[in-house]
This record gives structure tokens, C-alpha cells and sequence, in this order.
């Protein structure tokens, strides 16, 4: 496409989007990713698996928002989606471990760091609860979620052979708060693994929303078709129904998101979905309790499909997951330097 652009400089400072057309920003963001990428792909030749290199970081996330055009819901053509959220996760383990779960192993919580987060506040979202599958009553219960009622939450999907979102969505958030809290943010989960199934996407929201959260991420990783590869994030749309007003959270939502997208891309090495957001890794919904109900701002990541044999081995890896659970962080921190 007509995205490869390399007039992107990563020397340049991000430029705040003020009163500039969306399409804009992601116009800039885009090439810069996919630019990214592209160097990756061309020196590294691999599948976006191998060690990370030097990439430029991303600092197209800096470009602002950008929402996709027409960017109102494509809602997935046969992604499961991340209707829900639930679960928490303890302490990440930072390293780049292999296939194992020493992520979800919690070591002792530390106090925060000083750092250029500190006292910033971020709730992590790991989507769904291992325990949901067990639990179909209470999480098939509805719930409001402003423009409707909808199930508590879901289970999630999985891998062909078995590794499920629940547990992906923990490891990387455990991973990811681990990266926050070195850089001083207090960082608090909506589940950490510790209750057996929920919370309800309703009350996913209101965790953030106490927390007066400066930033939300709810982790998720997809459950579409075979050949549908790639990672986007989703903003929340412009909802007033009932008990939800997006309102105040749509324009910070949607800066968050584009940062998070930017910096994905250039920790992973992968690409922006070739399913949704027409090439952006962006996509903006209205069906999702928990971006309706927040009051802060907040977006959902599906950092991948896990359906897809391509797609799954990366969300196997612990490699990979780590450098996910980074692009995530550098995402919300730039975020949140840029709101200070
Ligand atoms: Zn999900």
C-alpha cells in the first residue's frame, strides 16, 4: 500500500495534533510504523520472532491520534471479540523467558519506583478469567453496559491446541506491570488471578474509573479466522446512552491507542491487522461495556490471532509476549509524558 513512506524522523520531537484532521495523524503514523516494520522484516528476515533489534521505537506514536476513517466499528467479520474483560494478574517477570510461565510466577511486590511515571496511576485489564469456562452462570448474566445489556464477560478464546486468551491476556499484564513499575507508575489490576471468575465488564470499568486511572488497557488477543494476522487496538467511540458517556475519554482514548499501536509495532516486529482497521492496528467500537462505561481513558489491544498458526506462535512465545508487554509500556508511558 501506499504506506511505505520513510519521511518519517525519529530525531523529531512527537508533535501534539491539535484541531488536526485525523486522518492526519494516522497518515503519519502509519508509514512510520509500517516503515518500522518493514526495516525489521528486511534486516532480520524472520517472522517478527527473533530477538528484538534496535527498531525505532515508535516515536511515530507521538503523531496523536489518529482514528481510522469510517472507523466506527468494522466490527470484526468473525473475531471473537473482546466483549469482556476480567481477571487480574500479579507481578510480570520482566525477562524474556521461553514458553513458560515464569511471568505468572508473582514475585513479591515491590514499592514503587521514582521515575518519570510516578504518580501516575494505570489500570491493567487482563481480558477474561481462566475460571469463566466454570462459571457460565455468573458470567452469562447481563449486565448494562450503557447502549444495552450484555453478558458479564466471556471465556474467551484459545489457541488451536488449548493456550488460552485468559492465560495470554495475565502473562502479558503481569509483564507489563512489571515495566510500569519501573518507571514509578502504580499500576493496578482489574483481576489478578485471584478470584474465581469476573469481574463482569461493568465492573471492569468502574475498577479504572475509581482508581481515577490516568491511563486503562484492557489485553485481549483475538479469536478470528486462519490467515487474519495481526494486532490492533480499539478505541472507544463516541457513546451517551444510559450510564454511558464516552464523551470526555474519546479524544485521550484515541491518543492512547495510537501510541500504544505505534509502539507495538516497533517492539514485536508484526504487523497491523490485515482484518481490521483497514491497515491502521486501529479500530473503534461501541459494543464494548468496558470502553462505554469508563470514565477515564482507555483502550482494549488484541495483540494478535490466536487462531491463526502464525499468529499462536508468537502468542506462545515468552520471548515474544515480553517484547508485546514493552510496546504496551512504551505506548502508555509516552502517554503519560505527554500529559504531565
Ligand atoms: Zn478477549
Amino acid at each position: 500500500m501506499s504506506y511505505v513512506g520513510p519521511e518519517f524522523d525519529p530525531s523529531q520531537p512527537p508533535k501534539r495534533r491539535i484541531g488536526r484532521p485525523l486522518t492526519v495523524a494516522v497518515a503519519v503514523l502509519v508509514p512510520t510504523c509500517l516503515a518500522g516494520w518493514l526495516v525489521y522484516q528486511a534486516t532480520s528476515g524472520s517472522d517478527g520472532n527473533e530477538p528484538a533489534r534496535s527498531l525505532p521505537a515508535s516515536p511515530s506514536a507521538s503523531a496523536g491520534q489518529g482514528a481510522p476513517s469510517g472507523s466506527t466499528a468494522p466490527t470484526s467479520s468473525g473475531t471473537s471479540k473482546p466483549d469482556k474483560e476480567d481477571e487480574k494478574g500479579k507481578d510480570g517477570k520482566g525477562g524474556d523467558g521461553e514458553d513458560n510461565d515464569s511471568a505468572t510466577k508473582q514475585p513479591p511486590r515491590r514499592p514503587a519506583a521514582n521515575g518519570p511515571l510516578k504518580g501516575k496511576v494505570v489500570v491493567v485489564d487482563p481480558g477474561h478469567n481462566p475460571g469463566n469456562f466454570r462459571h457460565a452462570s455468573e458470567i452469562n448474566r447481563q449486565v448494562d453496559i450503557g447502549t444495552n445489556r450484555k453478558e458479564c464477560d466471556t471465556t474467551g478464546t484459545s489457541t488451536n491446541d488449548g493456550y488460552t486468551e485468559a492465560k495470554f491476556t495475565l502473562d502479558v499484564a503481569r509483564r507489563l506491570r512489571t515495566l510500569l513499575e519501573k518507571q514509578g507508575a502504580t499500576v493496578k489490576f482489574t483481576q489478578d488471578g485471584d478470584r474465581p471468575w469476573g469481574p463482569c465488564v461493568d465492573e471492569r470499568a468502574r475498577i479504572g474509573n475509581k482508581a481515577h486511572a490516568d491511563a486503562v488497557v484492557s489485553i485481549h488477543a483475538d479469536g478470528s479466522g486462519a490467515g487474519n494476522r495481526g494486532y490492533h487496538v480499539i478505541l472507544p467511540a463516541k457513546v451517551k446512552s444510559g450510564a454511558a458517556d464516552t464523551s470526555a475519554i474519546v479524544a485521550p482514548s484515541e491518543e492512547l491507542g495510537t501510541r500504544i499501536a505505534g509502539a507495538f509495532i516497533g517492539a514485536t516486529g508484526t504487523g497491523p491487522s490485515n482484518y481490521i482497521g483497514d491497515g491502521t492496528g486501529l479500530d473503534v467500537r461501541r459494543d464494548l461495556g468496558g470502553l462505554n462505561l469508563s470514565t477515564v481513558p482507555k483502550v482494549f489491544i488484541e495483540c494478535g490471532n490466536m487462531r491463526d498458526a502464525k499468529d499462536a506462535a508468537l502468542l506462545k512465545s515468552g520471548t515474544w509476549r515480553q517484547k508485546a508487554a514493552q510496546g504496551i509500556s512504551e505506548g502508555i508511558a509516552g502517554f503519560l509524558r505527554q500529559r504531565s
